[in-house]
């Protein structure tokens, strides 16, 4: 279904974004990967990828809260790759702490990797689809682009502005063969989670399979985690020619999570 096309996923040596990685090179979809990690497990994965798929994978380590380096990562996809026709702005971490206690420079961080960062990788992106008449953008929000939770100001904060982004970025893409849309996942069972799983467990004393339990049984009402594989096939949709009407708008995959 993508033969041809390029994509650009921040974020994705892990989680969600490695699994949106997958999904589209499965489909025949260049990709350029990014995000943190060993080198030798990174290029393990780049490797991988592009045997399993038989397409071609890059990885690139730009710093998403850094300008210059969204810059080169946009650029360097560009010229190895032959374009963006696919971004997802993907990378993401998370703090948890009350407001009076949450520290400024963490704060700044979030919001310049969630947020600040899509905004430059989407400006920057953004033209070379708007060439070539076809495009899509993909945002990882959140269930907290939606609602809020105790202690993640920053989090809650940087996920409801990328909804506000996606919204303005559907509006000046309407008539032009781009699409701009958030996906609002729940729990879904990655690093992110597993640390905040960790400290669960610590804090009341339990093991850590009872604090995913405790965790999904106050939250997500289906009680399962989201599968990364369940969130690369949302993207294959929002990918394809069925979806070329979906712009502007949140789609929830949160086992019900929000329908609370
Ligand atoms: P993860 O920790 O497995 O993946 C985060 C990715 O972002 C990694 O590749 C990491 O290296 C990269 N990254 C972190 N800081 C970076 C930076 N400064 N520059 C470039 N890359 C950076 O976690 P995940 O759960 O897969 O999270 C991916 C996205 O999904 C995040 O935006 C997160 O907020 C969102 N999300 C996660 C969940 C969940 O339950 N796991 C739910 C909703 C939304």
């Amino acid at each position: 279904m993508l033969k041809g096309k390029t994509a650009l996923v921040t974020g994705s040596t892990s989680g969600i974004g490695l699994g949106i990685a997958r999904a589209l090179a499965g489909q025949g979809c260049a990709v350029m990967l990014n995000g943190f990690g060993d080198a030798a497990e990174i290029e393990n994965i780049r490797a991988n990828l592009a045997a399993e798929a038989g397409v071609d994978v890059r990885y690139n380590g730009a710093d998403l809260s850094q300008a210059d380096q969204i810059a080169t990562l946009v650029g360097e996809t560009v010229e190895t790759l032959g374009g963006v026709d696919i971004l997802v702005n993907n990378a993401g971490i998370q703090h948890t702490a009350p407001v009076t206690d949450f520290p400024p420079d963490i704060w700044d961080k979030i919001i310049a990797i969630m947020l600040t960062g899509a905004f430059h990788a989407t400006r920057l992106a953004l033209p070379h689809m708007l060439a070539k008449g076809w495009g899509r953008i993909i945002n990882t929000s959140s269930v907290h682009g939606l609602v809020a939770s105790i202690h993640k100001s920053a989090y809650v904060s940087a996920k409801h502005g990328i909804m506000g982004f996606t919204k303005v970025v559907a509006l000046e893409t309407a008539q032009s063969g781009v699409t701009c849309n958030a996906i609002n996942p729940g729990f879904v069972h990655t690093d992110l989670v597993q640390a905040q799983i960790e400290d669960r467990a610590a804090a009341i004393g339990k093991p850590v399979a009872d604090a995913a339990r405790d965790m999904l049984s106050e939250k997500q009402p289906s009680l399962d985690f989201v599968t990364v594989d369940q969130i690369g096939a949302l993207c294959l949709f929002l990918c394809s020619d069925a979806a070329s009407q979906i712009t502007g708008v949140p789609i929830p995959i949160d086992g019900g999570w929000t329908a609370q």
